[in-house]
C-alpha cells in the first residue's frame, strides 16, 4: 500500500489548528481571573503569530524569500518567545526580555544569512533548529523548575515543550551528521515529517496545557479566598469551624487535649468612632500580627467576626493555654498598637476553654470559650478567664 504525506498540507492544517485554539483561548480568557491576563495575553499573541509564520513558510514558490524565510522564521521565533514570556509571567518570574529578544535576533540573523546572503539550506535548518530548540527548552524549563505547578497537569504543557525542543535538537544533529539528506525544504524525510507535522500539533497541546494550568491556578485561588478573611488574612469563620471539627477528631483519636481561646478587643467601637473606620481596619490587621507573634506554628488563628478572634491550640492543656492567653493579653497591654502615625492603647479580653469529654461538636467548645470571654468582659476587661466547666477561674492581670 502506498501512502503519502504532504508537508505543506500538514503545516497548513497545523497552522489552522493553532489559530483556532488561539481564538478559543482569547474567548475564554475573559472568564479567567484578571491577575492571569498578563500571562494569557502573550500566549494568545503566540498562537496568532505562529500560524502566520507557518503559512508564510508554505508559500515558498509564490512569495519572495525574505518573506518566506526571514519573516516566517522571525514570526515563529517571536511566537516561541511569547510562549516563554507568558510562562515567565504565569510563574511570576522576571520577564528576561533581553534573553528572549536575543533568541529572536539570532533566528532572524541566521535565516537572513543562510537564506539570502549565502543561501545554504542545511546550514540554515541547523541554525534555526538550534535556536528554536533552545527557546522551546527554555519554556519547558520554566514549567519544570517551579514546584508550585504540582501534579500531573504541568506535564501537558511541559511535555509538549520538552518534546518539541528535543525534536528540534534532533533535527540539528541529524543534519550535522547527514548534511545532504535535505535538498529542498518540503522534502519528505522522517526528520522533516517529525518537525512539521508535530510542530503543528504541539502548540495545540501546549495551549491546552497552559489553559489547564490557568484554571488550576484560579481554582486554587478561589479555594483559598473562600477560607481566608479578606481583611486580616487569617482563617475565616467557615474555615476555622472546619479546622476545629478536624482538630477535635484528631485530639480524641490521639487522646490529646485541645484548647480554644476566644479573643475580643476591648472597646473597639471607640477606635472606629474616634479614629475612623479605616483606622479600625488597620488596628484589626495590627492586632492579628501581634497575636500571631505569640503563637506556635501548629496553632490555628481565625476571625469569628468583627473584632473577635479564635485561637485553636492542639496538644495544649488548660494551664498552658491560660499562660499563652496571658502572654497575648500582656503583649497588648504592654505597648500600644502603631496605626500609621498614631499610637493607640488596645486591650484584650480572652476566654479559654479546653476540650471536655462531653464536647461532641466544635460549637460546644467555642461556646464555653466565648462564655469565659464574656465573663472577662464583665469582670472589667483586659483579663483572661478560663472556663472551669461550670465556674470561672479568673487569672488576675500579672498573675
Ligand atoms: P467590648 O469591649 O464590649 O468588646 O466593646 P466593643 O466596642 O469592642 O464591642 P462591640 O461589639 O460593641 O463593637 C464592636 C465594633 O467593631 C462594632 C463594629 O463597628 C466594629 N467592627 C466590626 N467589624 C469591623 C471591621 O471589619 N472593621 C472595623 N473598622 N470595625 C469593625
Ligand atoms: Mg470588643
Ligand atoms: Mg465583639
Amino acid at each position: 500500500m502506498h501512502w503519502s504525506f504532504d508537508i505543506r498540507s500538514g503545516l497548513l492544517v497545523g497552522a489552522l489548528l493553532t489559530l483556532l485554539v488561539g481564538v478559543l483561548l482569547a474567548v475564554v480568557a475573559r472568564a479567567l481571573p484578571a491577575n492571569l491576563r498578563p500571562a494569557v495575553t502573550p500566549w494568545i499573541a503566540a498562537t496568532l503569530l505562529q500560524p502566520v509564520g507557518f503559512v508564510l513558510l508554505t508559500q515558498r514558490d509564490v512569495l519572495p524569500p525574505w518573506l518566506t524565510i526571514v519573516v516566517a522564521n522571525a514570526l515563529i521565533a517571536l511566537a516561541f518567545a511569547a510562549y516563554g514570556l507568558a510562562l515567565r509571567r504565569f510563574f511570576q518570574l522576571p520577564a528576561r526580555a533581553g534573553l528572549l529578544s536575543l533568541a529572536v535576533a539570532l533566528a532572524v540573523a541566521t535565516s537572513a544569512w543562510w537564506g539570502l546572503v549565502q543561501p545554504d539550506l542545511t546550514q540554515r535548518l541547523i541554525a534555526i533548529s538550534l535556536v528554536l530548540a533552545w527557546m522551546l527548552g527554555y519554556s519547558a524549563w520554566t514549567i519544570y523548575r517551579r514546584s508550585d505547578a504540582r501534579g500531573p497537569i504541568r506535564h501537558v504543557a511541559g511535555g509538549a515543550f520538552l518534546f518539541s525542543s528535543l525534536i528540534m535538537a534532533y533535527r540539528a544533529v541529524v543534519l550535522v551528521y547527514d548534511p545532504g539528506q535535505v535538498t529542498t525544504v518540503f522534502q519528505l524525510t522522517h526528520v522533516q515529517l517529525l518537525t512539521y507535522a508535530l510542530g503543528g500539533i504541539l502548540p495545540v497541546v501546549a495551549t491546552l496545557g497552559f489553559l489547564l494550568l490557568c484554571t488550576e491556578r484560579s481554582q486554587r485561588e478561589l479555594e483559598r479566598a473562600a477560607r481566608v478573611d479578606y481583611l486580616t488574612g487569617v482563617y475565616n469563620r467557615r474555615a476555622i469551624e472546619e479546622l476545629g471539627t478536624r482538630a477535635i477528631a484528631a485530639a480524641r483519636r490521639h487522646g490529646m487535649s485541645l484548647a480554644a481561646l476566644v479573643v475580643d478587643i476591648d472597646h473597639f467601637k471607640r477606635i472606629n468612632d474616634e479614629l475612623g473606620h479605616a483606622a479600625g481596619d488597620h488596628a484589626l490587621v495590627r492586632a492579628v500580627e501581634r497575636i500571631r507573634d505569640e503563637l506556635r506554628t501548629e496553632d490555628l488563628l481565625g476571625r469569628l467576626g468583627g473584632e473577635e478572634f479564635i485561637v485553636l491550640m492542639p496538644s495544649t492543656d488548660s494551664a498552658s493555654a491560660v499562660a499563652a492567653a496571658e502572654r497575648i493579653r500582656e503583649s497588648f497591654s504592654a505597648q500600644p498598637l502603631v496605626l500609621g502615625d498614631q499610637r493607640r492603647q488596645v486591650t484584650l479580653s480572652i476566654g479559654v476553654a479546653v476540650l471536655a469529654p462531653a464536647d461532641r461538636q466544635f460549637s460546644q467548645l467555642l461556646q464555653r470559650a466565648d462564655r469565659a470571654m464574656y465573663a472577662a468582659k464583665k469582670a472589667g476587661r483586659d483579663l483572661v478567664m478560663a472556663d472551669g466547666m461550670g465556674g470561672w477561674e479568673a487569672t488576675p492581670p500579672g498573675a
